[in-house]
């Protein structure tokens, strides 16, 4: 038996290496895991972390510019970062985008995400 649960735990894709992600406190709720805006209720449980006030995002990952890092824009939860406050930092050479000079908003909408970098506030150097 013992045999047996060895062997399955070992069954990993190879070539697929799993996925790297951290547990960072839900910026959206500021980790009360509870409905910041009271939207349904005060009571309900904040929409992003489910109520445990912990979310798991990719690594390595950097402060979601769109919303600094508050993970909602107005009230709603930010679409960039979905919430968590936090973006995954992209690998490679980055510049801070032209477009919207790393702030991750719209310059005519300051709610809506930058179309050039998603929000993101940063570009792949090269490509215009
Ligand atoms: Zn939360
Ligand atoms: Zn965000
Ligand atoms: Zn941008």
């Amino acid at each position: 038996m013992a045999e047996l649960a060895k062997q399955s735990s070992v069954k990993l894709p190879r070539g697929a290496a799993p996925e790297e992600t951290a547990e960072v406190r839900c910026s959206f709720c500021g980790g009360t895991g509870k409905d910041p805006f009271g939207v349904m209720s005060w009571l309900s449980n904040c929409c992003v972390c489910g109520g445990k006030g912990v979310v798991r995002v990719k690594a390595p990952y950097r402060p979601c510019p769109h919303c600094r890092n508050t993970g909602a824009v107005k009230t709603f939860t930010c679409t960039v970062c979905r919430g968590t406050g936090y973006v995954p930092r992209p690998a490679g050479p980055t510049l801070v985008c032209p477009e919207c000079r790393g702030t991750g908003d719209d310059r005519g909408a300051p709610a809506l995400s930058c179309l050039k970098c998603h929000g993101l506030g940063l570009v792949a150097p090269g490509k215009s």
